[in-house]
């Protein structure tokens, strides 16, 4: 059970991986003073807590309602999500300083808050699964520099002593950009979006992504990876999108 408490307590514990980690330098959010350019203590976003009874079981989303609208109306192909903390307030800071702003330092601290909200699901994740990142848009990449679920996924492997194949996955083509589609637009754009080669046979994929917004990205890979021999496909998030802001996140990768 993760809360807000523990989260901090765990990460301090959590020795930094680099020589540059470890001195002190600015926080990235508000500029306060913090170890290793890591998000200082208030800046640092609420955990979503395992087994939050607030939300889809399998999307993740925050209910208003007793069960979740998207997930009865049309049942996704992957079988859980997993998110590290809602996309709001210091989250979404931190998210959009390290895509928007291309803070890719920002990869390490981030995945230190996904590793532990990976080892907190229930039911874990078995030791045989492997990582996989949303492949991002060619231009995006040239544009930012680096695929931000690419080095996310890089970095939780490490963590978690999880296996990575980031060519696993790839894209038909350029993709159209899902910031500018509606809900029922994204869906049709993402169904045929992906292809994979053959994955091994009954095996556990988890999707490596900074935000889940809709959904429709991380349904049309769960398609194309349990068409491809996947058993179980889970999404491995940073942030979960709020039902308000459910068109906010940028999707341009
Ligand atoms: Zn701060
Ligand atoms: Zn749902």
């Amino acid at each position: 059970m993760l809360d807000t408490a523990r989260w901090r307590e765990r990460l301090r514990g959590i020795r930094p991986r680099s020589l540059s980690a470890r001195v002190p330098a600015d926080c990235p959010r508000c500029g306060a003073r913090a170890r290793g350019g890591r998000p200082c203590p208030a800046c640092l976003p609420a955990p979503i807590p395992t087994g939050d009874g607030r939300r889809c079981p399998v999307c993740a989303r925050r209910l208003a309602d007793a069960a979740c609208g998207d997930c009865a109306r049309r049942p996704p192909a992957f079988d859980r999500v997993v998110a590290a903390f809602d996309y709001e307030a210091a989250g979404r800071d931190l998210i959009l300083l390290y895509k928007a702003r291309r803070r890719f330092e920002l990869s390490g601290a981030l995945a230190d808050l996904l590793a532990l909200a990976a080892g907190a699901a229930d039911p874990p994740l078995p030791g045989s699964t492997i990582l996989v990142p949303v492949p991002s848009r060619r231009e995006a990449i040239l544009r930012r520099g680096f695929n931000p679920a690419a080095e996310l996924a890089r970095a939780l492997s490490a963590r978690l002593g999880l296996r990575c194949e980031p060519g696993m996955l790839r894209r038909t083509d350029g993709g159209a950009k899902q910031a500018l589609l509606g809900r029922a637009a994204r869906r049709v754009a993402q169904r045929d979006a992906y292809y994979c080669g053959p994955v091994p046979g009954g095996c556990h994929v988890a999707v490596v992504d900074d935000v889940l917004t809709t959904g429709s990205t991380l349904d049309g890979i769960a398609r194309a990876l349990k068409a491809s021999g996947a058993t179980v496909v889970t999404g491995l998030v940073l942030a979960r999108a709020v039902p308000d802001a459910a068109r906010s996140p940028a999707r341009n990768n």
